[in-house]
């Protein structure tokens, strides 16, 4: 089921204020259960963020904001086997970029290592934990199904002192990965998998980030994550629906242990997306498998790609924004990623000339060696942006596919003997054709009217088109990556391997485009409209190389299709 989302221009503080979170928060000040609101977005290093942790970054930090409390940045350390410093500074950067700040919060569940080890000995004293010598795959057999109650391990009454031991020894390093692990004494009888005695800690011999050699055992994601909530004084934990079938054992731990403080968990629906993938198993895939050019390649849903791609923060919060907070999962279409992305560089981005296919065009009337500046609006949305100087000369580009020589009825561009507006220059009429020996066109020869400078005419002619064009002798040279969806099936891999669904044309690499000078000169990362064309960022992964990357073309498919669903 995909899921269209409001066309109107939302008023997003409105929808943000409305949803169930926001309602429980509301109330917990209301009711002084909590004086002030803490929240963390809590990531694992073992990747780049993606578009779907923007959705819980914003969340958490916006909630933060909003109701003058704080979000935490705390690092889910607690697999060194996938963890890398690489991640953890992606994530500081892409956390920023998206418009966030954690101040001094920044946390890791390794700093609670030490903390962690403690509660676990507790546990075991008071009879509520135990080292299991089972197997992983004994351990899954004695789990049961959905089906079925599972068994008691051999090992479960095993009393705390001999546990206690064992964990020590455990600690200490003195067995092998996988020989034992130490289980929260529950119920292995629960209707809820993850009541049936889950594990608390396994044995890893991995270096860590961050502590380095000093443990040999590491909890689990269940064990760590609440009773970090809790050290950090977090009032209300985010996260997403999967993980609501966790909350008896988050609950569990938290009542069966003497923490500081008493947080509580609350589930909302994960971002899906159309036409990629949102999983960082298969995000590592297609880095590790080179079907990317890695974790920022413009194509990928990664925060760092969509930067790359040049698809501005403010309108992925916009977006999110728009989507908002709800318990039901839907998928939405990219193509309204590209609507907000759209809308947004339509108010904000600078209007540029750009010739992407090249042709030249030599205007016989005009001056040799003359030229001269041309007045040129840089965003009709936005008047405060103010104009700039475009140079034009004898020798131009034009669009090759603004020329043909023989021309179908609606074709409106240039053709012999026809007259077309340049803009913000002349009206220029095509006088003859340049072709080589093989027959191909290699220019174009026209001749100018010195009295529609500007474009207007005097004598009120009209003319059926307007080209963007360039001036050759100022021109910047440039390489354009036209980059389309990196998955053309709307749900990858739903018959099959998703790496057999990547679209195999996703990027068309064009060279010798040619620029306007001001293009020369834009900053990396600065998305700019080059006009007739579509939305491009420049790059600055190969230094000095004049890159541009296609965020997005002008069409907007999805406002087309709203459009006809309505009529
Ligand atoms: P994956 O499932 O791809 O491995 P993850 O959820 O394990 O991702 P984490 O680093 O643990 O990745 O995620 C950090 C936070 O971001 C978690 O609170 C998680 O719930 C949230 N998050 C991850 N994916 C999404 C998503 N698609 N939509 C909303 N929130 C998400
Ligand atoms: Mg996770």
């Amino acid at each position: 089921m995909t899921e269209h989302a409001p066309d109107t221009e939302t008023d997003s503080e409105t929808a943000e204020s409305r949803d169930f979170i926001r309602e429980i928060i509301s109330d917990d000040l209301a009711t002084g259960k909590h004086k002030a609101v803490v929240t963390r977005f809590p990531p694992e290093p073992n990747g780049f963020l993606h578009i779907g942790h923007a959705k819980s970054i914003i969340l958490n930090f916006g909630i933060a904001g909003e109701f003058g409390g704080r979000c935490h940045l705390r690092f889910d350390d607690t697999n060194p086997a996938k963890e890398e410093q690489v991640y953890i500074d992606a994530i500081e950067e892409d956390v920023r970029w998206l418009g966030y700040d954690w101040g001094g919060h920044l946390y890791h569940a390794s700093d609670n290592f030490g903390q962690l080890y403690a509660w676990a000995e507790h546990l075991v004293e008071n009879g509520d934990a135990y080292v299991d010598d089972l197997s992983a795959d004994e351990m899954r057999e004695y789990r049961g199904t959905l089906t079925e109650p599972g068994r008691n391990s051999p090992y479960r009454d095993r009393p705390p002192a001999e546990n206690l031991d064992l964990l020590r020894r455990m600690k200490a390093g003195e067995f092998d990965e996988g020989a034992k692990v130490l289980r929260a004494r529950i119920d292995m009888a629960s209707g809820n998998i993850n009541m049936r005695d889950p594990v608390l800690y396994r044995i890893l011999h991995a270096e860590h980030p961050r502590t380095g050699d000093a443990w040999k055992i590491y909890p689990t994601y269940d064990f760590a994550h609440g009773q970090s909530d809790a050290v950090e004084h977090i009032t209300h934990s985010l996260c997403t629906l999967e993980f609501e079938d966790h909350r008896p054992l988050y609950d569990w731990l938290v009542e069966h242990l003497p923490v500081p403080a008493r947080p509580r968990q609350y589930e909302f629906a994960r971002l899906n997306l159309t036409n990629t993938v949102l999983s960082k198993r298969r995000l590592t895939r297609l880095v590790d498998e080179g079907r990317v050019t890695g974790w920022d390649d413009p194509r990928m849903p990664t925060l760092a790609g969509l930067r790359r791609r040049g698809v501005p923060a403010a309108a992925i919060r916009d977006f999110i924004g728009r989507l908002g907070i709800s318990k039901s999962n839907a998928t939405v279409e990219m193509a309204y990623l590209d609507h907000c992305t759209r809308e947004y560089l339509n108010k904000h981005a600078l209007r540029r000339m750009a010739v992407l296919k090249p042709l030249k065009v030599v205007i016989d009337n005009y001056p040799e060696g003359g030229e001269e500046l041309l007045d040129a609006v840089n965003n009709p949305e936005d008047e405060a942006a103010g104009s700039r100087q475009v140079p034009f000369s004898r020798e131009i580009y034009i669009e090759r596919d603004d020329f043909m020589e023989d021309p179908p009825k609606k074709f409106f561009r240039l053709a012999p003997n026809r007259e077309v507006r340049l803009r913000y220059g002349y009206y220029v009429t095509c006088t003859d054709v340049v072709k080589n020996d093989q027959g191909e066109i290699i220019e174009l020869r026209c001749t100018y009217d010195p009295a529609t400078r500007g474009g207007n005419s005097p004598d009120g002619r009209k003319v059926k088109a307007t080209l963007h064009w360039v001036s050759a002798a100022h021109a910047a040279e440039a390489e354009v990556r036209l980059y389309g969806r990196l998955f053309e099936t709307e749900i990858p891999g739903s018959d099959g391997d998703f790496l057999d669904d990547i679209n195999p044309n996703s990027v068309e690499t064009l060279s010798g485009c040619k620029l306007e000078p001001a293009l020369g000169e834009a900053p990396v990362g600065e998305t700019v409209q080059f006009e007739r064309l579509g939305y491009f960022c420049r790059d600055g992964s190969e230094g000095d190389r004049l890159i541009f990357n296609r965020t997005i073309g002008l069409r907007d498919s999805w406002a087309k299709a709203q459009r006809q669903a309505k009529a």
